[in-house]
């Protein structure tokens, strides 16, 4: 009899399966498999595929001309003020369920060394980023235990002393939501690879 691993795996499928029931989106609460409540940050668009809240397409759905270079961004001033009328709303709803809402999947986020699912969510500075995280492993995710477990022994190993610090090429390290530096100082060896990056972006 092998009934010991054929428990063992029930369990595990019992197990998993209650946390996905469980598991609602973040920012309108619906459960996976369901349709967000319009307006979550998390509903793909099923025109473009990306964020429906940022994307243009429900201005083509409703026959608005989006224009970032007129005035009031091509829109009535109105709508550009105080955003759709409920009557839009309602068309809008309509033509995203004739081409089918996509519905809230979980696809979990997990740390690239130790496998915990969903981490909190922290932000270093780009350069910091690339000091400590080698090259092939950068686009990982990784848990803040992780990073400074890293980071400790990164130093400890290294011995290297600090480079001499200088402002961002990018900002001069004074905005504190560049991506590069958040404001501080950058080291100067990490100065032409920020340039370079930088300048490599499409906007
Ligand atoms: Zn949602
Ligand atoms: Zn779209
Ligand atoms: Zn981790
Ligand atoms: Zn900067």
């Amino acid at each position: 009899m092998t009934q010991g691993p054929i428990h063992g795996s029930l369990d595990i499928m019992v197990k998993s399966k209650k946390k996905t029931e469980e598991h609602r989106c973040h920012d309108c609460g619906v459960k996976e498999g369901g349709i967000h409540k319009l307006g979550c940050d998390m509903e793909r668009c099923p025109f473009c595929g990306g964020q429906l809240i940022s994307c243009d397409c429900p201005y083509k759905v409703l026959g608005l001309d989006f224009d970032i270079s007129k005035p009031f961004c091509g829109l009535p001033q109105a709508i550009y003020e105080k955003g759709l009328t409920k009557e839009m709303n309602q068309k809008l709803l309509e033509g995203l369920d004739k081409k089918g809402r996509v519905p809230y999947i979980l696809y979990p986020s997990i740390c690239g060394r130790c496998g915990k699912v969903n981490p909190e969510f922290f932000m270093v500075p780009a350069w910091v980023w690339w000091k400590y995280i080698q090259k092939g492993s950068r686009k990982l995710i990784l848990c803040e235990g992780c990073w400074s477990t890293i980071v400790n022994l990164i130093d400890m190993l290294s011995g290297i002393e600090d480079d001499t610090m200088v402002p961002c090429p990018v900002c001069s390290s004074t905005d504190s939501r560049c991506y590069y530096c958040r404001g501080n100082m950058v080291e100067e060896r990490f100065v032409s690879e920020i340039t370079q990056e930088h300048s490599g972006w499409k906007h």
